[in-house]
C-alpha cells in the first residue's frame, strides 16, 4: 500500500513519538496544579510556546494551543465576531475555505452577521482587489486561507493583507495557514495577519493540538469557558505531551522544509505532466500551486469509485479534503471555480510527503492507467 494522503494526516516524526511517550510517562501532572510536578508540566508548555513563537517570529504570549486547527479557525472567527460586534457585523471570506472557516461564517450568518463569500477565478485564485472592494467600515474580519486543501492553489496573502489594511485598518485579517506552512512556510507578519491557524498533525506532529496566533492587542471572545488556561482564552486541561510534541514537529518541519520541497517538487511536476496526458482526466491543480497537492477529476466517474479502485490496486488517495470526503455532493471548491457538476463530483486528491520516491510516483502512474482501464471495462459491461 502506498499512502498519498499527507494533506489529511501525516505520519508523526520518530522524535514526536518519543517525546509523546516520554512526557506522558514522566509529566502526567496537571499543569494547573500548584505542586512541583504540576509546575514542571506548566513549564514544559511554556517552553513549547516559546519554540512555536520562535518559529513564527512572534511573541510567546501571542501563541495559543487549541485542540486542532478546526478549533483555531472557529475561535478566530466566532471569537472575533463576538468580541467586536460593537464595531460592526460584517465578515468577508472566500468560497474556497475549509469547512471549519466556511461553516463558522455560515453559523454567524444565521445569528445575524452579514457574510460576503467571495468566489475565486477559474484557476482557484482570489483577486485581492475584489476582496478589498468588499471591505467596509463595519467589516470586523476577513478570513482567507493560504493554500487550498483540495486543489493546492496559493492565495496572494501579502497583497490581500495590504489591501485590507489600506481600506480599513481596524479590520482583522485571519489566515488559515494549515496547508501552506509545511511547504511554503509563512509567518503572520509576512501576510499582515492578526490571526493565524496551524495544525501540527499535518506537519508530522500529533493529532489533538492546534495552534492559533493572536496578535498582541487583539482580543477574542472565548468559546470554551471553565478555567484560566491559555490566558483565559481557552479553558480545558492541556494535553502536555501533544503540545510539546507539536512544538517539536513545527520546528522540525520548518527546518526541513527546503529539503522536503526540493525533493517533492520534481515528483509533483512529473505527476502533473503525466495526468495532463491522460485524456479521461481534467487536471485541477497547476505548477503555481503548493508543491504537495495534485488534484484531478475523472468527469462522469464519481471520485469515490475511482478512489476505491485505486485502493484495491494498492494506492490510498482522497477524493477531496478529509473533512468533506464523506459528503456525496459535488465539491464546493470546484463548483466555485466554475467547473461543471460532473467534474466537481469526480475529483481525486493526491498529496505528497517526504517518504515518496520517484519509484512510488511511477507505481502510482501505472496504477492510474490500470484503474481507468478497469473502470471503463466495468462501465462498458454494464451497458
Ligand atoms: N484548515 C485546512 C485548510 C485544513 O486542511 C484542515 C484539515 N483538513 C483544517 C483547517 C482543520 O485542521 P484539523 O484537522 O487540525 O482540525
Amino acid at each position: 500500500m502506498l499512502y498519498w494522503d499527507y494533506a489529511a494526516a501525516a505520519p508523526p516524526y520518530e522524535e514526536v513519538l518519543q517525546t509523546m511517550e516520554q512526557i506522558m510517562k514522566l509529566h502526567y501532572a496537571n499543569p494547573s496544579s500548584l505542586h512541583r510536578a504540576g509546575t514542571e508540566a506548566g513549564r514544559l508548555i511554556g517552553r513549547a510556546r516559546e519554540v512555536c513563537a520562535g518559529v513564527l517570529s512572534v511573541r510567546p504570549d501571542e501563541i495559543y494551543f487549541t485542540s486542532g486547527a478546526t478549533e483555531s479557525n472557529n475561535l478566530a472567527i466566532k471569537g472575533a465576531a463576538l468580541q467586536y460586534a460593537g464595531r460592526g457585523r460584517h465578515i468577508i471570506t472566500t468560497e474556497l475555505e475549509h469547512p471549519s472557516v466556511y461553516e463558522s461564517c455560515q453559523q454567524l450568518q444565521k445569528m445575524g452577521w452579514e457574510v460576503t463569500f467571495i468566489p475565486p477565478d477559474h484557476t482557484g485564485v482570489m483577486d485581492p482587489a475584489r476582496i478589498g472592494a468588499a471591505v467596509r467600515r463595519d467589516t470586523v474580519l476577513v478570513s482567507v486561507m493560504h493554500v487550498n486543501n483540495e486543489i493546492g492553489t496559493v492565495q496572494p496573502l501579502q497583497e490581500i493583507g495590504r489591501i485590507i489594511r489600506k481600506k480599513n485598518p481596524r479590520t482583522l485579517f485571519h489566515v488559515d495557514g494549515v496547508q501552506g506552512f509545511g511547504t511554503l512556510g509563512g509567518i503572520p507578519r509576512e501576510f499582515g495577519a492578526d490571526l493565524y491557524s496551524l495544525s501540527p498533525h499535518k506537519l508530522r506532529g500529533p493529532r489533538g493540538v492546534g495552534i492559533l496566533y493572536v496578535r498582541k492587542g487583539v482580543s477574542l471572545f472565548p468559546l470554551l469557558t471553565g478555567g484560566s488556561h491559555e490566558n483565559g482564552l481557552r479553558a480545558g486541561t492541556e494535553n502536555v505531551a501533544a503540545i510539546v510534541a507539536s512544538a517539536k514537529a513545527l520546528r522540525m518541519s520548518s527546518e526541513g522544509r527546503k529539503e522536503f520541497v526540493d525533493r517533492i517538487l520534481p515528483l509533483r511536476n512529473r505527476l502533473l505532466r503525466f495526468l495532463e496526458g491522460i485524456p479521461e482526466f481534467t487536471v485541477n491543480s497547476s505548477e503555481n500551486g503548493a508543491p504537495h497537492i495534485v488534484h484531478f477529476s475523472y468527469p462522469g466517474m464519481k471520485g469515490e469509485v475511482m478512489a476505491r479502485k485505486l485502493e484495491e490496486l494498492g494506492m490510498l488517495v482522497s477524493t477531496r479534503s478529509a473533512c468533506s470526503s464523506k459528503l456525496s455532493e459535488p465539491s464546493r471548491i470546484l463548483l466555485a471555480m466554475g467547473k461543471d457538476a460532473a467534474t466537481a463530483s469526480g475529483g481525486i486528491r493526491i498529496s505528497f510527503g517526504d517518504t515518496h520516491t520517484p519509484e512510488d510516483v511511477a507505481a502510482l502512474e501505472q496504477t492510474l492507467i490500470q484503474a481507468v482501464r478497469a473502470l471503463k471495462t466495468a462501465e462498458g459491461g454494464m451497458k
